[in-house]
């Protein structure tokens, strides 16, 4: 018992050592991304769901390394987000796809939103505000296409981050909780945020056929709808997730049934053919 007692702390040790080794490649390669152009952004569409009309587009960023491959950003976000890089990715995404969506607006396709990601170190950032301003300004969005996706995270800290929040709305830009449900805070704190929309979290739609988180997931939708806010669900696979949402009367979703984030090009081509 003694020696294999050993050997798992021997095999616990190499793991640990492949798991920081691995995190520390991922920083040091992530530092020259972007003056490297390993990163992208792709476009998955927002659809109205009885419709199936695209109201809207979620910009994913994806990683491209000559010699990692793709790497998720499931994997280098977190990453990014410990040693602080996230702030400069962050404002390489703000400024790609508001100068994405202004393009298809300057082509002539009919205006969308785009939602971007904010991480929450980026978000509590101190020149925050100011980077989505400049980013703004700089490339000629006007404020109603753009709108950022938080998660409740945030909240840690409620004074600071509401007063963020106010600031982001008075500029015209929308707010839309991410992940909501899976977070920590009860479903009384919605009232209090200031945000326009909630986006319930693809857990709730993987087990829609489950009794108490259906029932949870037409609890979330009548609140958010109550309170007059954006309701959309993400991570829509099936066309029996879809009836079901359709039917407890959620808006709006996303997901595989309709689209995987795809290439700008793609997603242009979707856009002309719907149009
Ligand atoms: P998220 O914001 O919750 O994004 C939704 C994720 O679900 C995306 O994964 C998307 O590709 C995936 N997805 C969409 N529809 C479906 C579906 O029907 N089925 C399944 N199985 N998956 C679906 P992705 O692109 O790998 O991104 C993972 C997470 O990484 C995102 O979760 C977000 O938290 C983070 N992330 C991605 N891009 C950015 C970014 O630009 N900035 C920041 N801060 N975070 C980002
Ligand atoms: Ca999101
Ligand atoms: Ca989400
Ligand atoms: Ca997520």
């Amino acid at each position: 018992a003694k020696e294999s007692g050993k050997n798992s702390f021997r095999f616990y040790n190499t793991e640990l050592h492949a798991i920081m080794a691995r995190k520390m490649k991922l920083e040091h390669e992530l530092r020259r991304a972007i003056e490297r152009n390993q990163f992208k952004l792709h476009y998955q569409p927002k659809v109205e769901l009885r419709t199936k009309r695209i109201i809207g587009m979620e910009a994913l960023l994806r990683w491209e390394h000559p010699e990692l491959g793709v790497v998720s950003p499931a994997e280098f976000i977190p990453v990014a987000e410990e040693s602080g890089q996230i702030v400069a990715i962050g404002d390489w995404v703000l400024e790609r796809a508001c100068e994405q969506n202004k393009s298809w607006q300057d082509k002539g396709f009919p205006p969308l939103c785009v939602s971007v990601n904010v991480s929450v170190r980026q978000f509590q950032h101190r020149e925050f505000l100011m980077s989505v301003r400049s980013v703004l300004q700089r490339t000629g969005l006007p404020a109603a296409y753009l709108e950022l996706e938080i998660t409740e995270s945030i909240m840690q800290n409620v004074k600071e981050s509401t007063d963020v929040l106010r600031a982001l709305r008075r500029m015209g830009i929308s707010i839309s909780i991410d992940d909501f449900g899976t977070g920590y805070s009860s479903l009384f704190i919605i009232p209090k945020l200031p945000v326009d929309t909630i986006k319930i979290d693809k857990s709730f739609i993987d087990d829609i056929d489950d009794r108490v988180q259906l029932s949870m997931l037409k609890t979330i939708i009548d609140l958010g709808l109550g309170l007059n806010l954006g309701v959309v669900a993400e991570g829509i696979e099936s066309e029996h997730q879809r009836q079901v949402l359709v039917a407890h009367g959620c808006p709006v979703g996303q997901g595989y049934l309709y689209s995987r984030p795809v290439s700008p090009e793609a997603f242009e081509e979707m856009l002309s053919a719907a149009g």
